[in-house]
């Protein structure tokens, strides 16, 4: 026994389906595979979703879009924040940037001039109200011409992201934001010869804003198995299971772990649980956090150290060798988040490359 997580490719299927189903038949799906599939295992997730047909990937920086070449991925890949030091490759491997802000842009068009390149695909980011990058909608007009006369660019799509797609208690500022977003296409659409892919919706947004639809809909934590609360039912592809490693018993008043942090109230059976910070359980779950020992939850004591963790197993029957639960599809990531207060993105993304993948297909 020993630290895994295993990815259920089979979870992963169920959900691209269930959310392909909440949309309309013509729209197209970007998966967004970014922080290696949220955690997971990037290549696998790809190559799975490649062979349901997806039609597009997304990733954060290009470096993550070259692995997905590497790994013989031939599906179109949207490079979400891409940097002016990528712009090789990024040609090189065939991923698309987004255009975001002038100083990329007039980088980009130094680049492909001095390359010869031209009418390379790229994603107009518009900036709706989020406030992270993208051109506002009074800045749309003259990133467009600068793109128009210097022959660089084919606009394969025009695209923004939303805020607060979650929380129904900013449904007014949700609306505002496609608003700005359907302004922002109508200054460029009639100026082209072709028509782009327009995308808004993250997974609440697909959940909650039929409106935010257009005709491409990106997907992240959703295809991994989580909606944020919202009330659909999707299947988590990550399981953590780690084992109890050893046993000590420790009487009433002892400390236990680095800086005696956690002093016992009584006589403690102590598991020592092999996964700690640097395998991506933050420190904050010293404050909260438990693991799942034979159906009980066990809390975790004393300060989180780089390679283990130490928990309470005084209402658990356990030995030495016994499973441990850290997350799985009945205590989900979500639970585990919620225990000390993230989400369920920060948890997943954390889960270092030290603990060993396994895909469950
Ligand atoms: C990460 C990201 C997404 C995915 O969001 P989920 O809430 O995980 O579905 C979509 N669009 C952009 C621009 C992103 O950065």
């Amino acid at each position: 026994m020993k630290t895994v997580l295993e990815i259920n490719l089979q979870s992963l299927e169920y959900n691209f389906n269930k959310i392909k189903s909440l949309v309309k038949p013509a729209t197209k799906t970007m998966a967004v595979v970014k922080a290696n599939g949220y955690g997971s295992d990037m290549v696998a997730v790809a190559k799975k979703l490649e062979k349901l047909g997806v039609d597009y990937f997304s990733v954060a920086y290009a470096s993550e879009g070259v692995k997905l070449r590497n790994a013989g991925i031939k599906t179109p890949i949207l490079v979400l924040i891409p940097q002016t030091g990528s712009f090789d490759e990024i040609t090189n491997f065939d991923l698309e940037p987004s255009i975001y802000s002038f100083h990329f842009l007039n980088e980009f068009i130094k680049y492909t001039h001095e390359k010869n390149i031209s009418n390379y695909p790229i994603h107009f980011k518009i900036n709706s109200g989020l406030n992270r990058i993208g051109f506002k909608e009074n800045e749309v007009e003259k990133a467009f011409e600068l793109m128009s006369n210097s022959d660089t660019c084919f606009i394969k799509s025009i695209y923004s992201h939303l805020s607060a797609s979650e929380d129904v208690n900013e449904k007014e500022f949700t609306l505002q934001q496609i608003k700005s977003f359907e302004k922002s296409i109508e200054k460029i659409l009639p100026q082209l010869s072709h028509k782009p892919i327009l995308h808004m919706s993250n997974t609440s947004g697909i959940i909650n804003y039929p409106e935010s639809e257009f005709n491409m809909i990106r997907c992240g934590i959703g295809l991994y198995g989580f909606s944020n609360n919202l009330s659909i039912s999707l299947k988590p592809v990550h399981k953590v299971l780690s084992t109890v490693s050893q046993i000590i018993d420790v009487s009433k008043g002892e400390s236990v772990g680095y800086n005696r942090a956690y002093i016992t109230k009584e006589k403690t059976r102590v598991g020592i649980i092999p996964l700690g910070h640097a395998d991506g359980i933050s420190r904050s779950f010293n404050k909260g956090g438990y693991v799942i020992i034979n159906e009980i939850k066990c809390n975790i004591i004393g300060n989180i150290c780089m390679d283990v963790i130490m928990v309470n197993l005084n209402k658990v029957d356990a030995v030495e060798g016994d499973q441990v639960v850290i997350f799985d599809d009945k205590n989900t990531a979500e639970d585990f988040a919620d225990s000390v207060g993230t989400i369920s993105y920060e948890i997943l993304t954390n889960l270092s490359s030290r603990i060993e993948r396994r895909i469950i297909s």
